[in-house]
């Protein structure tokens, strides 16, 4: 290909406080339609919009946790435009001024590392919602629950230019807000969504091309297909000597393909002004250093403290901190039996592997990690050995019961026993005199052989290392 593709990205997170960002009702998801409304929310004429502290306090940590500088004024715009969803006619958003300017993000994509530009951080409320599945052919109903709930837009620079690194970014972005505990992040729920600006330029060339906008493609894997087809796309216009136009388009994920919504000509004028109904937002300095003071760790530090303090490797560390309850369940593990680097393991191949395959999160499993913490310690002083280890945790995992009680009524305990271990192993050697001559005639692959015929006759119980010392001697 002969472009290069540029690519910004516009997120809007849902700020996860209780109550809406204007009136005091409830935002709680999947209440029944029209039932957490008052008359501001709903749009009353004179009802009057009192600032929600809270909202604009998860702003700011969202803002510092993006390195932006928090705007000690900040302004609140009516975007205005019609909408069955929007009863007041205009949304209330922050146009010219808003609360956070000039943050960054660092992603790592195939390796590299890349900076990408925070523009800016706003505030602004969401409208309502339009119910199409009413079983009535000719209407559709409008529940404004929804209308006003807190919303911070996080607009990025044009900074990107694959699909993975707009992914991880988008990733990045959702991590991050989730550990500052501002956006609960449930894509299905609407929690977040994003937006993505795509232009194609001839390589080495500075100046941008014509962008499209595909508007709320709410999954990582979305947003890369959508991005991917829209770059394949303009490519091809590009290619037959055609000019892209400025438009919104739409990500479809079943035919795989954006189709248009609406072209620029189309685009509203909003008639931004600001709102006369609240006083400009101050947030002084005081405020601010107050809020920062009360920031989590973050995944970046946290996984350098992985390595520090538990000697992983780099990307074990990455891996365990990308989400928090996973980096949480892997320190409950590690106070249980401290042995960093085992416990690493079992979570990143076993434990990932099941919770992807049963397509669960962390914080929806039966097994504690005082649980997973305890079978490794088994394995390590030899109470059962690792195959054992892999039975004992499906079934943790399946039930929640505790390793002991799973050896015990299982009989799985490793036999360490010599004499018994010995006395399987006689039998096999007297029984398989074929593969001892072999093994007597140099061919010492065979050992193998025997040591899989004594775990199974053992049922997979005997100690490794016994059985091997054991045969060794029998043997020569
Ligand atoms: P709006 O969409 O409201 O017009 P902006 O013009 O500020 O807002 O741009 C929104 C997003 O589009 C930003 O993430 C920005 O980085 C990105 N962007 C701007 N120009 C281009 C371009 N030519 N190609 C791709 N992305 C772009
Ligand atoms: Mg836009
Ligand atoms: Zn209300």
């Amino acid at each position: 290909m002969k472009y290069e593709a540029v690519i910004g990205l516009e997120v809007h997170a849902q700020l996860a406080t209780k109550s809406k960002l204007f009136c005091p009702c409830s935002t709680a998801f999947g209440a029944k339609p029209n039932t957490n409304i008052c008359p501001v929310c709903s749009g009353q004429a004179g009802a009057l919009p009192v600032l929600n502290k809270m909202a604009v306090e998860m702003a700011v940590k969202s803002g510092l946790a993006l390195g932006c500088t928090i705007q000690e004024k900040s302004i609140f715009a009516r975007k205005n435009y019609f909408y069955p969803d929007l009863p007041k006619g205009y949304q209330i958003s922050q146009y010219e001024k808003p609360l956070c300017l000039n943050g960054h993000l660092d992603i790592v994509t195939d390796g590299k590392l890349k900076r990408v530009h925070i523009q800016r951080i706003h505030m602004e409320e969401d409208a309502g919602k339009l119910l199409h599945e009413t079983g009535h052919e000719n209407f559709s109903h409008v529940d404004l629950n929804r209308c006003s709930t807190p919303l911070i837009e996080i607009v990025s620079g044009p900074d990107l230019s694959t699909p993975q690194e707009a992914a991880d970014t988008y990733r990045k972005l959702r991590n991050i807000l989730v550990y500052l505990e501002v956006c609960d992040g449930n894509m299905q729920e609407g929690n977040l969504r994003c937006d993505a600006n795509v232009s194609l330029r001839p390589i080495g060339a500075k100046a941008f091309g014509t962008r499209s906008e595909i508007k709320n493609v709410n999954s990582f894997k979305f947003l890369e297909n959508a991005i991917a087809y829209e770059i394949k796309r303009q490519a091809e216009i590009l290619d037959g000597g055609g000019k892209v136009v400025q438009e919104t388009r739409l990500w479809n994920q079943a035919k795989q393909m954006t189709t248009s919504m609406r072209s620029k000509e189309e685009a509203h004028d909003y008639r931004y002004f600001p709102d006369p109904d609240l006083l400009p937002l101050v947030v002084d300095t005081l405020w601010i250093e107050k809020i920062k003071s009360s920031l989590p760790e973050l995944p970046e530090a946290k996984a350098e403290r992985f390595v520090s303090d538990y000697g992983l490797p780099e990307q074990d560390a990455q891996v365990l901190t990308a989400e928090k309850p996973m980096a949480h369940y892997f320190e409950e593990c590690i106070v249980g039996f401290n042995a960093p680097k085992k416990i690493a393991n079992w979570i990143m191949a076993e434990l990932m592997r099941e919770l992807k395959s049963r397509e669960l999160d962390i914080t929806q499993i039966k097994m504690k990690p005082n649980q997973l913490a305890h079978m490794v310690a088994l394995i390590e002083n030899g109470t059962i050995s690792g195959a054992i280890g892999k039975t004992i945790f499906m079934e943790m995992l399946n039930s929640g019961t505790d390793p002991d009680k799973i050896i015990e009524a299982k009989g799985l305990k490793q036999v360490t026993d010599t004499s018994t271990i010995e006395i399987v192993i006689d039998k096999i050697i007297a029984k398989e005199t074929e593969n001892v001559q072999r093994y007597k005639s140099g061919k010492t692959n065979v050992f193998g052989f025997f040591v899989g015929a004594v775990m199974k006759e053992m049922g997979g119980k005997a100690n490794p290392k016994i059985v091997n010392e054991i045969l060794r001697k029998k043997l020569n």
